[in-house]
């Protein structure tokens, strides 16, 4: 039976089921083919705490597949050789997998780009030297990107970051500091952030400007590795930049006007969290529902007793809500609407709500919640940590503030 009233556009359906499909035939073999690599932390990192050679191979196979399948570049505009698919077939397909296949099935994150790892929109920014150089790689999966914006000082307030580009001929010198910079560990390129006039910067307006850079260039260093959801290594690091040398193709957009890449990608980043908050969080109620019903207390199956099933109703009508949110968004944006307030409520809304039926259904399961096994713990860590990741939640809702008093009242 339909929850939802209206249909999806037939090309984004047939992708959705062509997505689907290719996540169960190239995804979860290699996940069963190499599990202890995969699932074994001592497996998956290097001593250094990056991701092991054996692991970023399978992480390259999955994005090349995904690529020659016509996945992986689906919602890269046709300008630059995608698919040309728009936000509805992003949010959608990517709810579709999350919700199929959870957490534990993670070399799925790799079957369409991400703004921030891969080809994107953000790449129309480019300069005509830069896509020769990186566009083909890029969009084949071969090579992977990392997104530079927040600093050690510089987080939700990003107009405070200190990293800065100094003239020097026709180019820049970078000096300075990045943290948090996702796949930069293992990155071929690197978007960063640099303020390349301080009068401007000081004066919250512009003065920062967006660099294409090689991480193999002399100058750009992976500090540390920063180890976060618990594991003993991790995605997320630090870098550092000495005497970084860029020239004048690899300034990405306006010059001095970098922060609106940063606005341009973040949407996407937005997008892409709410319908993994949905898709999890779906994922997480119907284990919990099966599970309520084959575990008996007291003489009955335990989804006899409301105190079990009640919670797992709340968050039904909660994903419902967020659901509809996020195809709503979808919609929006794709119709050309910038969406700000309403892809702020609804990243805000989803991963807020995703997160708690996670841990619902932790709850329904007892102690066997928190196995490695179920996967609920992979699940509840995610949708956790993008409570800060891509705006945290309390920025998003100053956002939505915003956009209210200044007489935006539609809801
Ligand atoms: C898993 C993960 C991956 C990330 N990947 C990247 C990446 O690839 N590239 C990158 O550049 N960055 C990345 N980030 C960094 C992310 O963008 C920042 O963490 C985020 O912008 C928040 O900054 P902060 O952590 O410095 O917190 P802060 O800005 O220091 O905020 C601390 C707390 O204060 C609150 N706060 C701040 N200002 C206000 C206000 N005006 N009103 C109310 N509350 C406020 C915040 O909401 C938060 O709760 C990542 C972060 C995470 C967790």
């Amino acid at each position: 039976m339909a929850a939802i009233a209206f249909e999806l556009p037939d090309d984004v359906k047939d992708v959705v089921e062509g997505l689907l499909a290719f996540a169960r035939s190239e995804v979860v073999p290699r996940h069963e083919k190499h599990r202890e690599l995969l699932e074994d932390g001592r497996r998956r990192y290097a001593e250094d705490g990056r991701i092991a050679p054996d692991v970023q191979a399978l992480i390259r196979e999955v994005r090349m597949a995904a690529s020659e399948a016509g996945y992986y570049q689906m919602c890269v505009p046709e300008s630059l050789g995608g698919g040309g698919l728009g936000m509805q077939a992003y949010y959608a397909g990517w709810q579709a997998l999350f919700h199929a296949l959870g957490p534990q099935y993670w070399l799925m994150l790799y079957c369409v780009s991400h703004w921030a790892f891969g080809p994107s929109r953000l790449l129309e920014r480019v300069t005509d030297r830069a896509r020769d150089e990186i566009l083909e790689p890029l969009m084949k999966g071969e090579k992977g990107m990392c997104f530079g914006l927040s600093e050690p000082g510089a987080g939700s307030d990003a107009s405070m970051i200190r990293t800065k580009a100094v003239p020097d001929g026709d180019g820049w010198v970078i000096e300075g500091r990045k943290i948090w910079t996702t796949n930069s560990p293992t990155a071929d390129y690197c978007i960063l952030f640099a303020v390349t006039d301080p009068e401007r910067a000081a004066a919250r307006k512009g003065g920062i400007s967006a660099f294409l850079v090689p991480t193999n260039a002399p100058g750009f260093e992976v500090q540390r590795v920063v180890k976060m959801f618990g594991h003993i290594g991790g995605d997320e690091a630090e870098l550092r930049f000495e005497g970084l040398r860029v020239e004048p193709w690899q300034v990405v957009g306006e010059l001095h006007q970098g922060f609106a890449n940063a606005l341009y990608g973040v949407s996407l980043g937005r997008v892409y969290n709410s319908a993994r908050a949905v898709g999890y969080g779906r994922w997480a109620v119907e284990m919990a529902l099966d599970y309520a019903q084959a575990r008996e207390a007291f003489g009955h199956p335990i989804s006899e007793y409301q105190g079990v099933t009640f919670p797992l109703a709340s968050s039904a009508m909660e994903l419902h809500a967020a659901h509809l949110m996020g195809l709503n968004a979808a919609k929006l944006l794709d119709q050309g609407e910038p969406a700000v307030k309403e892809l702020s409520m609804t990243k805000a809304y989803s991963v807020e709500i995703g997160v708690r039926a996670v841990d619902r259904a932790m709850q329904t399961h007892g102690a066997m919640g928190f196995t490695n096994e179920l996967g609920l713990h992979e699940a509840w860590h995610t949708l956790r940590i993008i409570n800060v990741a891509d705006g945290t939640n309390e920025i998003l809702r100053r956002t939505i503030i915003q956009r209210m008093l200044k007489g935006d009242l539609d809801l």
